[in-house]
């Protein structure tokens, strides 16, 4: 039942979090252009992309992604079918801050979205301080997906994000 003139039969809003450095803006570059940037400056204000995956009933789900490191955030949570929390593998604090950002999600964003919890730059073995089996943990705790990605080797970036995709057609279709 497509829209006549669209390419999509659902559309979500999918918003990216973490601290800052973490790599939330070449996992969107990957995403949509399927470039990494090794020289881009941390992300502020809002970065959009958007990605499209074929379900296996032939139907298209458009994700909008949005990533802002603003201060307006409720609006961008309120409207979120998912949210993607990403941390630094090789960067403890930035692990330890997903509590925090997981508690302005579920300040802000609907009951029912769909989050999944990033570890990026796992290519990077030998400055890991955060381990997986700590991370899978705490996210099965919370009753979110995880996964370990690496924006620069392309791993699992676009496995991760078409998990998240599919649990948010199945919630929200
Ligand atoms: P943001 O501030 O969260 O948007 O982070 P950026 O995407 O700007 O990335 C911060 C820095 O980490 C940049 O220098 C990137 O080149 C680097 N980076 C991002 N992802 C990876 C990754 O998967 N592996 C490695 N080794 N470096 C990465």
């Amino acid at each position: 039942s497509r829209k006549q003139g669209s390419n999509h039969d659902h559309r979500f809003n999918v918003v990216m979090i973490g601290d800052s450095e973490v790599g939330k803006s070449n996992i969107l570059s990957h995403l949509t252009k399927n470039e990494f940037r090794h020289d881009t400056k941390s992300t502020v204000g809002i970065v959009f992309g958007t990605h499209n995956m074929k379900m296996d009933n032939k139907k298209i789900v458009k994700a909008q992604i949005w990533s802002s490191a603003g201060k307006e955030k409720a609006p961008f949570y309120k409207k979120a079918a998912g949210v993607i929390i990403v941390y630094d593998i090789t960067r403890r604090d930035s692990y330890e801050n997903v509590k925090r950002w997981l508690t302005e999600v579920k300040k802000y964003a609907s009951t029912n979205v769909v989050i999944i919890l990033v570890g990026n730059k796992a290519d990077l073995h030998d400055l890991r301080a955060v381990t997986t089996e700590e991370a899978d943990a705490f996210a099965k705790k919370e009753n979110i997906f995880f996964m370990e990605t690496s924006a620069l080797k392309s791993t699992n970036v676009c496995d991760s994000f078409n998990e998240l995709l599919k649990q948010i057609y199945y919630v929200f279709k």
